[in-house]
């Protein structure tokens, strides 16, 4: 986005929230509440806890898959607008990546903000066009007999990548797993490292 539009979008976003004040269908402190709870209190590490469940109990890891948005809220995290959220899993054999061809819908109430790139024309454009090039420059370099499958969010249906568990974590805890569960590896443009690397 250039400058341009983001003084754009910054000038509507502005108009818009004086009118709903106006109007009295919301107040600036609820606004307030809102941005502070996804810039601070939603993040990444609310998809990190349900990974490293689904890794740690077989039955929780069905229930994720079948039905994203119901296993997520077992956990506390309700889904963001009423998005249907769909989990993919990662397997040794297919790579799923995800984007926003549209503009940047993403599963805000696991993942917090979706990060610039997420958002950028080039990554939106190129994600389904040349995914492995794509994967490249984010330092992921997948065999050629991995098969990726690209997920077009939107904003009744977000995804959320179930990464792979590193070898060499099977006597962690939850705890320790949460911790090694990255933003990146969720959207599906990194894998997570084995610690023992
Ligand atoms: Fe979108």
């Amino acid at each position: 986005m250039n400058t341009t539009a983001q003084t754009d979008t910054a000038l509507r976003t502005r108009a818009l929230e004086s009118l709903l004040i106006e109007k009295g269908l919301i107040t600036e402190d609820i606004i307030d509440e809102v941005v502070e709870k996804y810039e601070k209190d939603v993040g990444p590490l609310n998809g990190a806890r349900v990974v490293a469940r689904a890794w740690t109990d077989p039955d929780y890891k069905r229930r994720l898959l079948e039905d994203g948005r119901a296993a997520i809220a077992e956990l506390g995290f309700d889904s963001a607008h009423g998005a249907k959220i769909v989990v993919i899993e990662n397997t040794p054999d297919v790579h799923h990546l995800v984007v926003c061809t549209l503009c940047s819908c993403y599963p805000w109430s696991v993942l917090g903000l979706p990060p610039n790139w997420y958002k950028s024309y080039a990554y939106r454009s190129r994600a389904v066009r040349e995914p492995r090039a794509v994967l490249l420059e984010f330092d992921l370099n997948l065999p050629d007999t991995v098969e990726i499958r690209v997920w077009d969010s939107n904003s009744d249906l977000r995804y959320m990548v179930l990464p792979e568990r590193p070898a060499g974590t099977e006597d962690y805890t939850e705890e320790q797993l949460i911790s090694l569960v990255t933003r990146d590896s969720m959207i599906g443009v990194a894998k997570i490292e084995s610690p023992s690397k």
